[in-house]
């Protein structure tokens, strides 16, 4: 730079300075050709020409000039400046460059300029008039500025205002001090306006500058009127704000609506088209404006989001001028919600099955239902407090305790009491209260349920229960429950008082006496296998137990006999439950044991009774067959007639004794019950047939007609017991025949009814005889009865046959009956039904058969006894027969091996062999008929003479016309069939 003359002094300015320094040529286009830091950082850096003319620079202008002030960037810097000089430098130099900082200030025109452009209305004054005011005045007041020069301010203050705005005057007039109020002034037009005043009071003058924030003081109106319709809205919902301005259609919404619309925070109602989503809504929107806010104040309406959805939003909102509306909106709907579920729970509460009463602590009535309403017949009145209902309940205090809770408390208490209905009814209620808060208030819900058939019910049950009770104590013995868990436990779980006396217990002891084991000690040794057994069997057929055993009553091995019964149960748990009982059978135990002694006794008494009779009949017959026998022998060797007579007489009695004897059998075997009736296929006809031609010899002798009269069809096979009938009917017929002299007996028989396999028969045996007084038509049938004993001796006969027949029949499902009259006759009948029986391979009966006449027989006789022998003998020799006597059956058998007999006569009770087995053998290899012949009873015999292939049978002693007839009949039968 020494080419440039640059002095030493300005070459420290320019080295050293801090401020800012810079030289520019001084020739066209002066560029800066040297700068410090300084003016590199303020300015030069943001020059873009680097040239005098780029900051701004017209050099000329300062030609004359030390200082100059550089405009850059919108600030103010001053400089010195050295000229170029003709001795040598041919530069500018700038230096001392600083900002210059008190630039701004107005210049007088400047600050004119500015008072009457203002914004602000700006005045001047003294006192309180005005002595300058700018033409804001005209556009925010409406007055020109020289209608207000020279007047008094407070003729446009609002009256309301003035006394503060005086105030003001007085406290700060002639100070040098300031002060802001608010106040309306007055327009032309005679609206007020808000406007922000700052005054500066100096001590002769004031100067205001006055803002017009009419708008602002309207909309912050606004904006409160807004935030109180906010608050207006019910609390629990969100509310949002939104403004409308109707001319630019923009809606605007706070973040709160928009998320209520779920829409933007703007939207130009004007603009088309208007996105889809929110088209609905802005429809709606514009609507509603149209038709309630565009005309009011205030308004409000209300708005469905969407068609589809129940939500409707309310809105409320005002008008703020200007076609400006603010206000609200919300949710109405969850609102209408909560509304709803009030009402929704008022109605379940209203409607609850359940009586319910809601309460305040103090007992006053919030809420009564209608089930409520009924069971205190309240339809029509209304209570306010529970002690109202007092007078229903037996104590008309009790309300006080439903409501008594401990702050503490919230379980629910129950109470019963009892209500007399309206009708005058008594009913148990159940009373539940339970104590709820809500919203700081407390109250008591109560329900009430009606128990009274609970209560009966279980009073009914405990009732039963004692009665039941009672009687298991009070029932002879024990009774008891005893269970079989599926663990295999068995204990008792119920044991009534009574199984104390039955095991001989003390009562303390029954408490304790659950397990099984205690009572199987007690058990007698020897009867326990059977308890147990019998037990087990039980369990596992599940069939009812009962047993017969001992138990120990005391510790000296005393025993008492028990019966035990009990019936299992499986209940669904697996468990078996025995239900039983115990009972002492000491005294039947030994009742039993003194009865079957007393069984044996009879019995053997029975025995010795049966065998006494059978001895001494066997031994009273075998005298009586040779009395019979000889007496028959005489008979045949014509004795004079007055022996005839005696002989007869013999006869008679001979014969009555037998009868008697046989039914003394009879009787007593029937009396023994060793009576069984047999059902094997007979032929009818034929059997009654042969009844009465059995009894046409005793019919003939007693000078008597005996005539059979059977119906049709009875030629028919029967099921039954034909010995049986053949007696009945005989005994009947014998009696007939022998009460009746030269008369008529008449035998009817008839087939009443024949069903199925089913056949019943009518019997009559009717006689002209004496006949029997009515007094006597019962006794008969008793046993021994006769009419009158002496009749025995004129009749003969022992007073057995009738009670035997009835006897026999009763035994055979038939019933004896007798119509009788004295002098005229009798009349025995009764019914028999048989079952039916198919026919049979006809045996030609001896009545079928031709008679067959034999020249002579030869017969086998075999009897032990010698005077039966002899007196047989001897009848056989009268016939012109031959035979061999042999001594018992063994003999029999070997004889009949050895000869050919066409008849073989045999004894029954022989030694070494009996007849029977004798019979058998013998039937085993020949041909040759049978005939029995025997003393025992008849009864006993007729039993076994089918079983042992007997041809016939001839009770001792022996009717020699019978046995006769017996033989040929057998023997033509024989050759008959031979
Ligand atoms: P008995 O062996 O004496 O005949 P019954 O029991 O057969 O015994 O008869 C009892 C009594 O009934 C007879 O003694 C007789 O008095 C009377 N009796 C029975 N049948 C007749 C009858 N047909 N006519 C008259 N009396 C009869």
């Amino acid at each position: 730079m020494q080419e440039r003359g640059i002095n030493s002094t300005f070459k420290k300015i320019i080295y050293e300075s801090s401020e800012m320094v810079f030289l520019a040529d001084d020739t066209f286009p002066y560029s800066i050709f040297y700068a410090n830091d300084s003016f590199e950082n303020q300015i030069g850096q943001d020059l873009q020409e680097k040239t005098l003319a780029g900051l701004g620079l017209d050099i000329n202008a300062y030609i004359f000039k030390e200082e100059l002030i550089l405009t850059h960037d919108g600030k103010d810097y001053s400089f010195r400046l050295e000229l170029p000089h003709e001795n040598g430098s041919n530069y500018f130099l700038f230096y001392k460059g600083k900002e210059v900082r008190t630039h701004g200030l107005p210049s007088k025109k400047e600050s004119q300029q500015f008072f009457k452009s203002g914004l602000d209305v700006i005045a001047i004054g003294q006192h309180d008039y005005l002595t300058y005011l700018n033409g804001t005045v005209l556009p925010v007041l409406g007055y020109e500025v020289e209608e207000l020069l020279n007047t008094n301010l407070c003729n446009f203050i609002h009256p309301d205002d003035i006394e503060r705005v005086r105030n003001i005057w007085k406290n700060n007039a002639d100070q040098d001090t300031n002060a802001f109020f608010q106040t309306r002034l007055k327009t032309k037009q005679g609206e007020f306006k808000n406007l922000e005043c700052s005054v500066q009071f100096t001590p002769d003058r004031f100067f205001i500058i006055a803002r017009d924030i009419t708008e602002k003081v309207k909309s912050t109106e606004i904006q409160e009127r807004v935030e109180l319709l906010a608050l207006e809205t019910p609390a629990e919902v969100k509310t949002g704000t939104w403004n409308f301005n109707r001319q630019s259609s923009i809606l605007t919404f706070s973040p709160v609506s928009t998320q209520l619309l779920e829409c933007p925070a703007i939207l130009d109602l004007s603009k088309n088209p208007i996105e889809n989503s929110n088209k609905e809504f802005v429809t709606k929107w514009l609507e509603s404006f149209e038709l309630v806010a565009a005309e009011k104040e205030e308004f409000d309406f209300s708005i469905q989001l969407k068609e589809e959805k129940e939500q409707w939003l309310k809105v409320k909102g005002i008008a703020s001028g200007d076609h400006k509306f603010s206000g609200v909106i919300w949710d109405e709907y969850v609102i209408q919600e909560k509304t709803n579920k009030i009402s929704l729970l008022e109605g379940l509460f209203q409607n609850s099955p359940e009586p319910g009463i809601i309460v305040y602590s103090d007992g006053k009535i919030f809420q009564v239902n209608e089930e409520a309403k009924n069971l205190f017949g309240l339809e029509q009145e209304k209570v306010n407090h529970l002690s109202e209902l007092g007078v229903l309940f037996d104590n008309s205090d009790l309300w006080k305790d439903w409501i008594q809770f401990d702050d503490s408390d919230a379980h629910i208490q129950r109470f019963s009491s009892l209500l007399i209905s309206a009708q005058g009814k008594q009913l148990t209620l159940e009373v539940s209260s339970k104590s709820i808060s809500i919203a700081s208030e407390k109250y008591i819900s109560l329900v009430f349920r009606n128990i009274t058939e609970k209560v009966t019910l279980e009073k009914t049950i405990e009732e039963s229960s004692d009665f039941l009770m009672n009687l298991t104590e009070q029932v002879p013995g024990g009774l008891y429950q005893m269970v079989l868990d599926v663990e295999g436990k068995m204990k008792f779980s119920f044991l009534s008082k009574g199984i104390s006396t039955v095991l001989g217990l003390k009562n303390e002891e029954l408490d304790q006496f659950t397990d099984i084991s205690a009572a199987i000690t007690r058990v007698h040794p020897m009867d326990l296998p059977q308890v147990i057994m019998s037990s087990v069997a039980s369990a596992r057929k599940q069939e009812p137990w009962q047993c017969q055993f001992r138990v120990k009553t005391d510790d000296e091995n005393n025993f008492r006999w028990v019966l035990g019964a009990a019936r299992p149960q499986l209940l669904p748990n697996g468990d078996m439950v025995w239900y039983g009982y115990l009972t002492d059978i000491s005294n039947q135990k030994e009742f039993e044991a003194k009865l079957d002694e007393a069984r044996k006794t009879a019995e053997k008494a029975s025995q010795i009774k049966s065998d006494f009779l059978s001895m001494i009949s066997h031994e009273l017959r075998t005298p009586l067959n040779a009395i019979s026998g000889s007496v028959y022998s005489l008979l045949q060797e014509q004795p004079n007639d007055s022996q005839k007579t005696a002989l007869n007489t013999i006869n008679f009695a001979v014969d009555n004794l037998i009868i008697m004897i046989n039914d003394l059998l009879d009787f007593q075997k029937i009396e023994a019950g060793k009576l069984t009736i047999e059902k094997a296929p007979f032929n009818f006809q034929g059997l009654v047939n042969q009844i009465i031609k059995g009894l046409s010899f005793h019919a003939r002798d007693s000078k008597n007609n005996l005539n059979l009269h059977i119906s049709e069809g009875l030629d028919i096979w029967l099921k039954g017991d034909k010995t049986r009938l053949s007696q009945i009917l005989n005994n009947l017929i014998t009696n007939a025949l022998k009460f009746t002299n030269e008369g008529n007996v008449d035998v009817t028989v008839k087939l009443i009814d024949r069903k199925g396999e089913k056949a019943k028969v009518y019997f009559e045996v009717k006689d002209s005889g004496i006949g029997i007084a009515k007094e006597n038509q019962e006794k008969i049938f008793n046993d021994f009865d006769q009419v009158k004993p002496t009749f025995s001796t004129k009749y003969g006969g022992t007073g057995l046959g009738l009670s035997i027949t009835k006897k026999l029949l009763s035994l055979m499902g038939g019933a004896i009956q007798l119509e009788s009259e004295e002098g005229k006759g009798s009349r025995f009948y009764f019914n028999l039904e048989f079952d039916l029986a198919e026919e049979q391979p006809i045996s030609i009966t001896p009545e079928k058969s031709k008679v067959f006449e034999p020249a002579t027989l030869k017969l086998l006789m075999a009897e032990d006894n010698d005077v039966n022998a002899l007196v047989l003998g001897k009848i056989i020799k009268k016939w012109g027969y031959t035979f061999d006597r042999v001594m018992n059956g063994q003999e029999a058998v070997e004889a009949v091996k050895s000869n050919h007999y066409d008849c073989i006569l045999m004894d029954i009770q022989m030694p070494v062999m009996d007849g029977f087995d004798a019979t058998v053998a013998i039937k085993s290899f020949s041909k040759s008929p049978v005939i029995a012949l025997t003393a025992a009873a008849k009864l006993e015999i007729m039993e076994r003479i089918d079983e042992c292939g007997f041809d016939g049978f001839v009770a001792k002693p022996i009717d020699a016309a019978e046995l006769l007839k017996k033989i040929k009949e057998v023997v033509s039968g024989e050759n008959y069939s031979a």
